[in-house]
């Protein structure tokens, strides 16, 4: 059966032609067909060179949305049976909307990849904090997409393909307005720096609301700071996956990072436990995340950023007014 594989290419880097070369070797006697979906910045000379049969180029300067909107409007037209993209913060927003856009399967953060006889893609990914190796399949649903992590499929600079030819290139114009508000509201990260950031605030389940994260927001702007979360506050719908600290978000070592409270589990703590200072506020003296804190405060955490938002309103007041 011959398969249709697709990859979305952000930008070409070592990893995205890593990633391509990968796919090459999914081609069983080149049955498979290759094909690229680029920005309108990228060289396709290098995608041809490492086998993409096709190129999509996205015309514009799309966002995200208007990027998972171009794809999905392929996808209906030309019916691929996978697509790979890279989990880079942008990719893996773009990959979460085009699956949803068309009602299929979506594995996250893939550490290889690899594709039967009948086209099914065998996803594996690690699982239970990297304990086991899942494989995972998407049987009916199709395309079947898969992000995968940067950095484990590498090529030289010239590991081209064997008898690799410029095949064509098809310009994809913008998409219009698709309504992907929704989804949106859940993925579209607006991000702060938070991998750049010298202070981070975040904040955890026991923020206990988004308005609860909104005021914590307030207080990084006055302060400069970005804002992170804990798994278990994205997951209640707090804090955008952008914000997420830990193993399965963000690795981050800023010389400042505040713990609203968040207890300290180990998966949030591989995410800033070389953070310069820790500094956590939680209600309940026992939280394991004081353990690892330079300073821990045992209090209800709104009392304490409310009046940090008071004391650093009224500085920035008093050195406008002199
Ligand atoms: C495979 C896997 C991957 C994971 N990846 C991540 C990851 O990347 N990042 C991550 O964070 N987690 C991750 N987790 C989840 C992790 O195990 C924890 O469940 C999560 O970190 C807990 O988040 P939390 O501390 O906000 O919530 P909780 O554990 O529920 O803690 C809430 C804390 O808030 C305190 N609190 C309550 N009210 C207040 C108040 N008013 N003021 C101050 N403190 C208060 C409580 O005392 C408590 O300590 C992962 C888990 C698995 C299995």
């Amino acid at each position: 059966m011959r398969g249709k594989i697709w990859i979305y290419i952000e930008q070409i880097d070592p990893d995205a032609l890593g990633l391509l070369y990968k796919l090459q070797s999914l081609r069983e006697d080149k049955k498979n067909d290759i094909s690229a979906i680029i920005s309108t910045d990228c060289d396709p000379a290098p995608v041809f060179l490492r086998g993409a049969r096709n190129i999509y180029r996205l015309l514009g300067k799309g966002d995200e949305r208007k990027i998972s909107g171009q794809i999905a409007a392929l996808c209906r037209e030309h019916t691929p049976d996978v697509i790979i993209f890279l989990a880079t913060i942008s990719s893996r927003n773009i990959a979460a909307m085009v699956a949803a856009e068309l009602k299929t399967g979506l594995s996250a953060d893939c550490t290889n990849i690899a594709l039967r006889n009948d086209n099914i893609l065998v996803q594996t990914r690690p699982a239970f904090g990297g304990s086991i190796f899942a494989d995972i399949i998407c049987e009916h649903r199709r395309p079947q997409i898969a992000t995968v992590r940067p950095g484990i499929f590498l090529s030289g600079n010239n590991s081209f393909s064997e008898g690799a030819e410029m095949g064509e290139i098809i310009n994809v114009p913008e998409s219009g307005d698709e309504a992907f508000t929704c989804l949106l509201k859940v993925l579209n990260t607006g991000l702060q720096p938070l991998s750049a950031a010298k202070i981070v605030l975040s904040g955890g389940k026991g923020i206990g609301s988004t308005e609860g994260m909104r005021l914590l927001e307030k207080l990084a702007a006055l302060t400069g700071a970005a804002v992170g979360a804990s798994r278990s506050s994205v997951s209640a719908g707090y804090a955008q996956y952008g914000y997420q600290v830990g193993l399965t978000g963000q690795i981050i070592r800023p010389d400042v990072y505040v713990a609203f409270g968040i207890s300290g589990a180990a998966q949030h703590l591989i995410g800033m436990e070389d953070a310069k200072t820790i500094i956590a506020v939680n209600t309940d003296r026992k939280a394991p995340i004081f353990e690892y804190a330079d300073i821990g405060i045992v209090s209800d955490w709104k009392p304490i950023v409310q009046k940090l938002i008071t004391v650093v309103e009224k500085k920035k007041m008093a050195v406008s007014v002199h």
